[in-house]
């Protein structure tokens, strides 16, 4: 069975959340598309992930306005995906924060990720012709841990591991336990693979684990209000991880072709995951990548626009 590339096939409106999680924070999601965090301080708004385009972006910044007026001075990256930074340009902020390991990784195949992910998702970035050429380039780095005082409340950026990439940041506000995943955590969604760190991944979820959270903005999927929500959203993206990557360092050590891992593994994935949210476009990624790993390839290899379609012709034809 053929079926269309990456999420060519997904083209119907989310319809959009923007949800109150304390009087400091807001989640802004959309049934499974990209979500976007936004922190406010009594001085300044932080936007955890920017969205795909700035017109896309529009729509945050609307929603941000019905509920404070003060300026929005940052934008935290949670990392580079072309889906999350894209929309940068509308916030005029003052500081794009970001670990210097994202910024590495914008900088070595930021390019190539752009391409990329434009031909995957031709319903987010349908207003591309909005994005300002080039790269969204973090103005502040930093390693491991920052601290960010927005007036009255401080805002810790985190990297507590790889997993997703290999930049991986989360926001967390300590007061009220309430942290911002990234891509690091996915709820009723797919977690997307193909740059990532399987083996790190579920350590770096045992130590968000231990952060015990009472609420939650996940990557994708709706906000997490509950301290129970918040692990369930942990496991299930452990068992995804842990599943997928088990098929792959098995099928490899049987010597087995991708293409023979690919079927081998969706056998095992499908009739528990595959009713989520962009599985079909991701699985083929989440795959190639673990098989990559499992086969000794440490760093995740650069996705360019023509890499997609040739892996997409040989796993699905
Ligand atoms: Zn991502």
């Amino acid at each position: 069975m053929s079926k269309q590339f990456a999420s060519h096939a997904d083209l119907a409106d989310k319809v959009v959340s923007f949800e109150k999680l304390s009087d400091n924070a807001y989640a802004y999601t959309a049934e499974g598309d990209p979500n976007t965090g936004v922190i406010i301080g009594d001085e300044a708004v932080m936007v955890v992930d920017t969205q795909a385009t700035p017109v896309m972006a529009q729509d945050v910044i609307r929603r941000i306005r019905e509920v404070t007026d003060k300026p929005i001075k940052y934008i935290l990256l949670s990392h580079y995906h072309a889906v999350r930074v894209f929309g940068a340009s509308a916030y005029n902020a003052q500081e794009i924060l970001a670990s210097r390991d994202t910024y590495d990784l914008i900088a070595e195949r930021g390019e190539q990720d752009k391409a990329s992910e434009i031909g995957r998702f031709p319903r987010l970035f349908r207003n591309a012709e909005s994005i300002p050429p080039g790269l969204v380039w973090p103005t502040m780095t930093f390693k491991g841990e920052m601290t960010v005082n927005l007036g009255n409340l401080e805002v810790k950026l985190l990297q507590v591991g790889r997993g997703h990439t290999r930049g991986d940041t989360i926001a967390w506000l300590p007061e009220q336990k309430i942290l911002f995943a990234g891509d690091l955590v996915e709820y009723q969604s797919t977690p997307y693979c193909g740059d990532a760190y399987f083996r790190d991944w579920p350590t770096t979820l045992d130590t968000l684990a231990g952060f015990e959270a009472e609420k939650m903005v996940p990557g994708r999927g709706p906000a997490l209000t509950t301290p129970a929500a918040c692990r369930e959203a942990i496991g299930y993206t452990r068992s995804w991880v842990e599943t997928l990557y088990g098929c792959a360092r098995q099928g490899v050590e049987q010597g087995k072709s991708l293409k023979q891992v690919y079927e081998d593994t969706r056998r095992v994935m499908d009739p528990e995951f595959g009713h989520v949210v962009i599985y079909e476009h991701a699985i083929p990624f989440d795959i190639s990548r673990a098989y990559d790993e499992a086969s000794g390839i440490v760093d995740p290899r650069v996705w360019t626009a023509q890499r997609d379609r040739d892996m997409w012709a040989e796993l699905t034809a």
